[in-house]
């Protein structure tokens, strides 16, 4: 059976030890609702469970838009 559950995740790493974790789109969104301010600044950030010290951010950040590819390109990729 390839009956496949398609859920989006997108991968943490910590910038300390370089754990990875997926996250699911889902809890990001939760934490949009519950912390919207943070939007201002990019993308949620969590503590690393593993160093204690790490903080972990996406492997992929979608502010590209920030390092200067242009702005629509950046939306793009975050309404995938
Ligand atoms: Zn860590």
């Amino acid at each position: 059976m390839h009956k496949k559950r398609q859920q989006n995740t997108v991968t943490y790493v910590c910038a300390e030890c370089g754990a990875k974790e997926e996250i699911p789109q889902d809890v990001l969104e939760y934490f949009d609702d519950i912390n919207p301010e943070q939007l201002l600044y990019g993308s949620h950030e969590f503590k690393c469970e593993k160093c204690k010290t790490g903080i972990m951010k996406p492997e992929k950040e979608p502010e590209i838009i920030i390092k200067g590819y242009g702005l629509h390109e950046g939306i793009e990729e975050r309404l995938k």
